[in-house]
């Protein structure tokens, strides 16, 4: 009988414990998931473009732009532009 009061006490707490981490866990994604302002208070974000050959997605700070749109690479924009 007291072996069985000791696992039930070892069960609450680690069911309380399990409770707190993940509310933790919650806590740093909410906090993760905001996103930074820069100095002028504009958000920033990563706006993501397609590669107008290929049509692969990508943030735009890696896109080459050219002089008819933006790509993945400069073998597609030399590919696309001549
Ligand atoms: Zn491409």
């Amino acid at each position: 009988m007291k072996y069985l009061l000791i696992l039930g006490l070892a069960l609450v707490v680690f069911w309380l414990w399990q409770g707190r981490r993940r509310a933790t866990l919650a806590d740093k994604a909410r906090s993760q998931g905001t996103r930074p302002t820069s100095a002028r208070g504009q958000v920033q974000t990563t706006e993501i473009i397609a590669c107008d050959l290929c049509e692969v997605h990508l943030p735009r700070a890696e896109a080459l732009t050219g002089g008819r749109g933006v790509y993945c690479s400069d073998a597609h924009r030399r590919q696309a532009e001549g």
